[in-house]
């Protein structure tokens, strides 16, 4: 069993059996992973205060066949992101996209510092993270009719649309370019 530190980001957290979880996240040395936290679920899990989404973490694994989290500590909650309700939900979403779409265990130190960088300075350009995932939004045309103003990226089919035609689509897969 080898034992390995890094940072990461936290990007989400589902229960998993009785009282473990399962959390998402995005790290610098190896990319997005998954990892099992043990006892994650129970109320008194020295874990649980730091692993919340966006929590910038130092983490201490084991791998054998999968992740599990040792040892975890905040180096950063972003107090600033966390204030503005509007930023606070684009880095949520952010948190989504990354999720989706970051390849499992490709290490990218770009998009590493690049999301630390704007959860820092809380302005948060979706269309910046959709071109490194390969969605450049300048070459990008409504997938409707078109129109070269796109305004949204749709979650559901990862395709950009213009103002006009994202009316169409439920708001909650929705991110709003511009
Ligand atoms: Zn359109």
């Amino acid at each position: 069993m080898k034992d390995y530190v890094t940072e990461a980001i936290v990007l989400g957290l589902r229960s998993y059996r009785e009282t473990d979880r399962m959390v998402d996240f995005f790290t610098k040395d190896f990319g997005r992973i998954t990892a099992k936290v043990a006892a994650g679920r129970k109320p008194l899990s020295k874990f649980s205060p730091h692993l919340d989404v966006l929590n910038l973490v130092t983490l201490r694994l084991v791998k054998k066949e999968n992740f599990t989290v040792t040892d975890v500590l905040i180096k950063n909650r972003f107090p600033l992101l966390r204030k503005k309700l509007g930023s606070l939900s684009r880095a949520l979403e952010l948190a989504y996209i990354i999720k989706v779409f970051a390849p499992l265990q490709a290490v990218d130190l770009n998009l590493w510092h690049s999301l630390i960088r704007v959860f820092e300075k809380t302005f948060i350009d979706f269309g910046f993270f959709l071109k490194i995932f390969g969605y450049d939004p300048r070459e990008a045309r409504c997938a409707v009719c078109g129109n070269k103003e796109i305004s949204s990226f749709f979650l559901g089919d990862h395709s950009y649309l213009c103002v006009n035609c994202r009316t169409k689509f439920p708001s909650s897969e929705l991110l709003l370019i511009r």
